[in-house]
């Protein structure tokens, strides 16, 4: 097993950091973000936003220890007069665990909401829990995304082994949405041959509808070099019969090696296709196959749910200016 499936605890350590607050640019789609961390303790096999520091990616997390006060200055200083949505992380899980010993997400959100300005959080992780009260206090200009991928307990705990299981993150969302604050799900990234079956797809489906969520999207598995690395662990561990094979073949249509630097989509007609089951499965449960719009005044961002962004996920279509 790769490097990246290990129960050994990364070391955490401290940094200061010059900025905080980055634009990004997703397609024509322009916004903010924070990441509070370096690293990520979560361990998706998938992870779009491990290049950016492998291989310590997983191993070694950096808290941003003066992320609050560069977080102040930068939204005190003339370039953010007008303060778009602030996306909550992109690189990171912003409530991994090391948030438990640090603070630096809650603290960062505080000062996000002592400048009105309006976030959107992504996490995988029960550990928002604890900032329940200050997420509902400011429910009309925040929303709330999780990152869901499978609610299959053997597949979670080799594609993802440092997520809670899914039902338990539902249990979480649940109290988010009594306390009224708006929840999506991001099915991100489904995993063709792995997670792709409607069988499966219905089973996150359903528990979000049985827990009042209100916005469910989702998005298909990029490559690139090391994440098909990782992919070819997965498909083996899974004894998934000529998976690798299929993966070349037919739905990314790529051959060895894939070049540093390029990512690989799977061909349209796979992905219009999961996009348009998912979307009519969503529909027919009342929900919105939609990113929420709210926050962004942007009829595009809303209306392109193949453009779904996720922290992590994002990371392949995400430039930052
Ligand atoms: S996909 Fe998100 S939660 Fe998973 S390792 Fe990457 S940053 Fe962390």
């Amino acid at each position: 097993m790769d490097a990246w499936h290990s129960n050994i605890a990364p070391k955490l350590e401290t940094k200061s950091s010059k900025l905080l607050i980055h634009s990004f640019v997703v397609k024509q789609h322009k916004g903010l973000t924070i990441n509070p961390y370096q690293g990520c303790q979560h361990r998706c096999g998938y992870c779009y936003a491990t290049y950016e520091w492998s291989p310590d990616f997983y191993d070694k997390i950096y808290a941003k220890s003066n992320a609050p006060e560069i977080l102040e200055s930068q939204l005190k200083s003339s370039k953010f007069k007008r303060i778009e949505p602030v996306m909550i992380s992109s690189a990171t899980d912003p409530y991994q665990p090391a948030e438990v010993r640090y603070g630096l997400t809650r603290r960062c959100i505080q000062v996000l909401q002592k400048y009105k300005a309006p976030y959107y959080v992504f996490t995988k992780s029960i550990n928002i829990l604890r900032d329940l009260d200050l997420h509902r206090g400011y429910r009309d200009n925040c929303f709330l995304v999780w990152s869901i991928t499978t609610c299959d307990e053997n597949i979670r705990r080799l594609i993802e082994p440092g997520t809670p299981p899914a039902d338990v993150i539902f249990g979480v969302i649940r109290k988010f949405v009594d306390a009224g604050v708006c929840c999506a799900v991001n099915i991100d990234p489904i995993l063709p041959l792995i997670t792709d079956s409607e069988a499966h797809l219905d089973k996150i489906i359903t528990a979000c509808s049985n827990n009042g969520v209100r916005h469910v999207f989702g998005a298909l598995l990029r490559l690139r070099a090391d994440i098909w690395e990782r992919m070819k662990t997965i498909l083996d561990a899974l004894d998934i019969h000529e998976g690798s094979y299929k993966y070349q073949k037919t739905i990314f249509q790529f051959s060895e090696p894939i070049r540093p630097g390029v990512n690989i989509g799977p061909s349209k007609s796979y992905e219009n296709r999961m996009l348009d089951i998912l979307t009519y499965r969503v529909r027919c449960k009342g929900m919105i196959p939609k990113f929420p719009a709210f926050l962004w005044n942007r009829p595009t961002m809303s209306d392109q749910y193949t453009d779904t962004i996720n922290h992590g996920s994002q990371h392949t279509l995400m430039k930052y200016v």
